[in-house]
């Protein structure tokens, strides 16, 4: 397809081309489709843009700024009511009373602070989120994820001190490496810590990811095109 032929394909259409190339990217690997989840990473579009993608039946979005869902989401819920919204950036610890009202799954836990902040706040509100650990496997400086070395003793933490379930590990690779050499990882490091879930995996990479076992890949820019 020429690039032409491509803008102008909404982001229903892109949608859809997305979610069959998870089908057989999963298949390829020996994997159920149904076993990945696609979420529409929504940061930097507004309902205008986002609603044409509720309505053709997609419910899990991503957001990486608390304050930026907490603008458009509420809204949105009131119309989709059964959205399942995923915060995928960084969190700071003043925001966490405000993640765990807003999000139904936090990808960013990286630090005892903010795992303590969040169990604080699950409690308070009666509410349980799907909680992942963001681990910074190319240990870059100025990325966010705890760092390998340090994984075990933050897990330790959010289990037995915490009491916390974490469903999983995400990562976002150094953009100048192979990104399945940290797929594969960030999955070595899931089993090792009993974990079945693997958010990892976006637009450039979706398909590999799954072919290493991804079970939430964060797809945007793909669905709804460049962001400025
Ligand atoms: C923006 C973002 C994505 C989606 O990136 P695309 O390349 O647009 O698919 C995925 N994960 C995180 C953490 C992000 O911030």
């Amino acid at each position: 397809m020429t690039p032409a032929a491509e803008i102008q394909k909404g982001p229903v259409a892109r949608l859809a081309e997305i979610e069959a190339e998870i089908a057989v990217a999963a298949e390829e690997a020996g994997r159920k489709p149904a076993d990945v989840q696609l979420i529409a990473v929504s940061k930097t579009f507004d309902a205008p843009q986002i609603t044409p993608v509720l309505e053709a039946g997609q419910r899990r979005f991503g957001e990486n700024r608390v304050q930026e869902a907490a603008g458009k989401w509420p809204a949105l819920r009131q119309q989709f009511a059964d959205v399942e919204l995923h915060l995928i950036g960084p969190l700071q610890s003043n925001k966490t009373r405000e993640a765990v009202e807003l999000f139904d799954a936090i990808h960013s836990i990286d630090r005892p602070k903010i795992a303590r902040g969040i169990a604080e706040e699950m409690a308070k509100q009666g509410r349980k989120l799907k909680l992942f650990v963001q681990v910074n496997t190319g240990e870059e400086a100025q990325k966010a994820g705890v760092l390998p070395r340090e994984l075990p003793a933050l897990l330790a933490l959010c289990r037995d001190e915490l009491g916390l379930t974490i469903d999983g590990l995400m990562c976002i690779p150094p953009v100048d490496e192979e990104p399945a050499i940290h797929f594969a990882f960030l999955a070595k490091l899931a089993a090792e810590n009993d974990m079945a879930g693997l958010s990892m995996g976006m637009s450039d990479d979706f398909a590999t990811a799954v072919a290493f076992g991804a079970t939430h890949v964060r797809v945007g820019s793909a669905i709804f095109g460049g962001r400025s």
